[in-house]
């Protein structure tokens, strides 16, 4: 984070990060992108508090089996209000305003939450472990009918995405009842089973892990596994027949009566902090093209170039890619070393000649090859590397 100027951690924060301009282009690039998969896939994106009465969380049962990781404060004497640790109860109130119809469902609702969990200082680390993070965090409410159909489509998703990341090994676990747990064991019976056919269906191998499910369902669990073999949690999928009840969400079936919906909770990134520190770790640093904060640097071998470099960097901007100039009066093969350093995956060298010709000579982060192409054509090229594999 440091050596490529993304973000930094201070004592005064504890778990918490400072991102700065370069890693917060990158965090806005995956929300970005995730917007756009979301809003293809049929959710809804929704915006719900960040601190509610603690009454709530004790309807919901976070407070009593998810409590000794909340943060609250005691602002009021009469009342104490709790920093979200999940986005849940936010989405079913926003669910719970007005009569819903069985026509309606399955409704998907998205939020880009934040939310707070206390971790002791000695587990915080780096991005992969702090204490307050942005979840990628969805609720779909459906029907008994829908639940598999949905499971199949979010696992679908979720594979999809971690794809255009460059992850195509992924484990599944199936995670089910713990010990301390809320709802009956025949909804759990049925839960459990839910999630064992969608995989099944899918042909999808997966590992179950006995008594790992959250409080309120069963779960999925997707790990990725980087380039070097190691394994990391991201994606859930959480069913669950228990929170809707306690808050009491309800839709007018077809048959007119009242039904209690069932809710799936799912995050694909999980943690937007984490994936990214994920991302990190997975390239070295050398984020692609389509991700990097940078993604070019219009850099000049001498001065006469300068007024030239600084109209390409312009029109590469103009055209949508993160571009930036190095005009330093520096010899070319330090500013070379220095882009790489800082894992900008394209360079654009310009001379005299490129200038009056109108070219540009592009070199890749890691190669000493370098292509000599006309401005419009390298912009063409450029332009393509923005976009994620699956959009191109
Ligand atoms: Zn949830």
């Amino acid at each position: 984070g440091r050596q490529l100027d993304l973000f930094h951690f201070q004592e005064e924060a504890p778990g918490s990060v400072f991102w700065h301009p370069k890693g917060w282009t990158v965090f806005q690039g995956l929300i970005d992108y995730m917007r756009r998969q979301q809003r293809r896939a049929g959710y809804q994106e929704v915006n719900t508090p960040d601190m509610m009465d603690l009454s709530l969380w004790k309807r919901s049962g976070h407070w009593e089996n998810y409590g000794e990781n909340m943060f609250t404060t005691e602002r009021d004497e009469d009342r104490i209000l709790a920093l979200k640790p999940m986005n849940c109860p936010g989405h079913v109130a926003v669910f719970n305003q007005g009569l819903r119809s069985y026509r309606e469902l399955p409704l998907r609702l998205a939020e880009f939450g934040k939310v707070h969990r206390f971790e002791p200082s000695g587990a915080l680390h780096g991005l992969l472990r702090v204490r307050s993070f942005t979840q990628d965090d969805a609720h779909v409410f459906c029907t008994r009918e829908q639940m598999h159909a949905e499971c199949i489509h979010i696992t679908q998703l979720t594979l999809a995405i971690y794809k255009d990341f460059g992850f195509d090994n992924i484990v599944i676990k199936l995670s089910t009842r713990p010990e301390k747990r809320i709802g009956a064991d025949e909804l759990w019976d049925q839960a459990e089973s839910a999630l064992a056919n969608a995989l099944g269906d899918l042909g999808l191998e997966y590992t179950v892990f006995e008594g790992e499910g959250a409080f309120y369902g069963p779960k999925l669990e997707f790990v990725l596994r980087d380039a070097i073999g190691r394994d990391w949690q991201c994606g859930t999928l959480q069913l669950d027949f228990n929170l809707p009840g306690r808050l009491d969400a309800e839709y007018v079936g077809e048959d007119s009566a009242k039904h209690t919906p069932i809710m799936i909770h799912r995050a694909m990134f999980g943690s937007l902090e984490r994936f990214f520190g994920i991302l990190i770790e997975h390239h070295a640093g050398a984020l692609p093209s389509w991700l990097a904060p940078v993604q070019v640097q219009v850099a000049t071998i001498v001065s006469d170039a300068d007024d030239y470099a600084r109209d390409a960097c312009a029109r590469m901007q103009a055209a949508g890619i993160r571009a930036e100039t190095d005009l330093r009066n520096e010899k070319i093969n330090l500013k070379v070393r220095e882009s790489s350093l800082a894992k900008v995956p394209a360079m654009a060298v310009v001379g005299r000649r490129e200038a009056e010709e109108g070219t540009v000579a592009l070199r890749r982060l890691g190669s000493k090859d370098q292509q000599v192409l006309s401005l419009d054509d390298a912009i063409e090229i450029l332009k393509q590397e923005s976009l994620p594999p699956s959009e191109t």
